[in-house]
């Protein structure tokens, strides 16, 4: 007789809503790549359930699970702790099991710089961001852990903005500076880096365009857009045309999954099986 096992470990994502995230496909075929009996379910967590939805986590044993929208602070008070840049950052969007504590790390911008770093390191860079919301911020913040030189974070709320900014001056070696986003925006000549990390261009609205001056866009700049669907969006269009080397939401989403998965299981994940799988949905 052998020893049977039906017994699968479970992952997953609390958000909503939920119905349009893909995490579940590119990491479930990284489970099959890697010959895991594991699940990631896609679970719709409205506010109101999240105590509940975190305890019942607990009770089935879960070994871990992203967070996304609205989750990402009010996750924190139902955690037994948090990673560093979690701390930092003061958002969570992946959940590890540490024995019977739930531990908040935030794996976005280490994804973020994940997919930087196969074709630019940020140490000693100077970085544009468009956008503060919870993507910036975790971007922001691990640019600047990472030596970025100088993170300028241009937001149309500047209050929120500024707030990331002194975040990083009081937690970093970095420099950073708010500015208010009005008009189209010129991109100072040294920059090195330009990051979308607003919402602009997310479907159904993939003719929006960030008011930049395009005509800023040189070829020595790195330009990456964290928007998923689609993930040729017209930044990521523009800058190709004018020779910058450019980087697509999806390198973001795969190697934060690569993280999460590192963390919840400790297997290296293959990025290149998870981007397929990815780039089959979106086309
Ligand atoms: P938030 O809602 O927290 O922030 C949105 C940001 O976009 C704010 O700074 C907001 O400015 C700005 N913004 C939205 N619309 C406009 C506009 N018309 N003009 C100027 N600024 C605008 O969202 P998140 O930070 O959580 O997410 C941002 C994007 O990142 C989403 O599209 C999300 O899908 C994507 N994302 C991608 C990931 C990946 O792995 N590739 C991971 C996480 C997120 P203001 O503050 O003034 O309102």
């Amino acid at each position: 007789m052998q020893e049977l096992n039906f017994k699968q470990e479970l992952t997953g994502c609390f958000g909503q809503p939920i119905a349009e995230n893909p995490s579940q496909a590119m990491v479930e075929a990284a489970y099959r790549h890697h010959g895991l009996d594991w699940r990631y379910l896609t679970i719709e967590v409205g506010a109101a359930g999240l105590a509940d939805a975190v305890r019942g986590a607990r009770a089935m044993g879960f070994r871990g699970f992203n967070c996304t929208i609205p989750h990402k602070v009010a996750v924190i008070e139902h955690l037994d702790g948090l990673a560093e840049s979690a701390s930092v950052i003061q958002a969570v969007n992946c959940v590890v099991r540490d024995g019977d504590r739930l531990i908040g790390e935030n794996t976005d911008g280490k994804g973020f710089l994940s997919s930087l770093g196969r074709i630019e390191s940020p140490a000693g860079k100077r970085v544009v961001v468009f956008g503060a919301g919870g993507a910036a911020r975790a971007i922001c913040v691990e640019l600047a852990l990472a030596g970025a030189a100088r993170v300028t974070i241009v937001n149309r709320t500047v209050a929120k903005a500024e707030v990331i900014a002194k975040t990083i001056r009081e937690n970093t070696a970095a420099d950073a500076v708010a500015t208010e986003w009005q008009g189209d925006y010129r991109l100072p000549p040294e920059t090195d880096i330009v990051v979308n990390s607003t919402s602009i261009g997310l479907f159904p609205d993939v003719d929006a365009r960030l008011a930049i001056d395009f005509d800023t866009l040189t070829p020595s700049m790195v330009v990456a857009d964290v928007i998923i669907n689609p993930p040729r969006t017209h930044l990521i269009n523009t800058a190709e045309q004018r020779g910058c080397r450019v980087i697509d939401g999806l390198g973001m989403l795969v190697e934060q999954g690569v993280v999460g998965i590192q963390l919840w299981s400790g297997v290296e994940a293959d990025p290149g099986v998870m981007r397929r799988e990815l780039e089959a949905i979106f086309g």
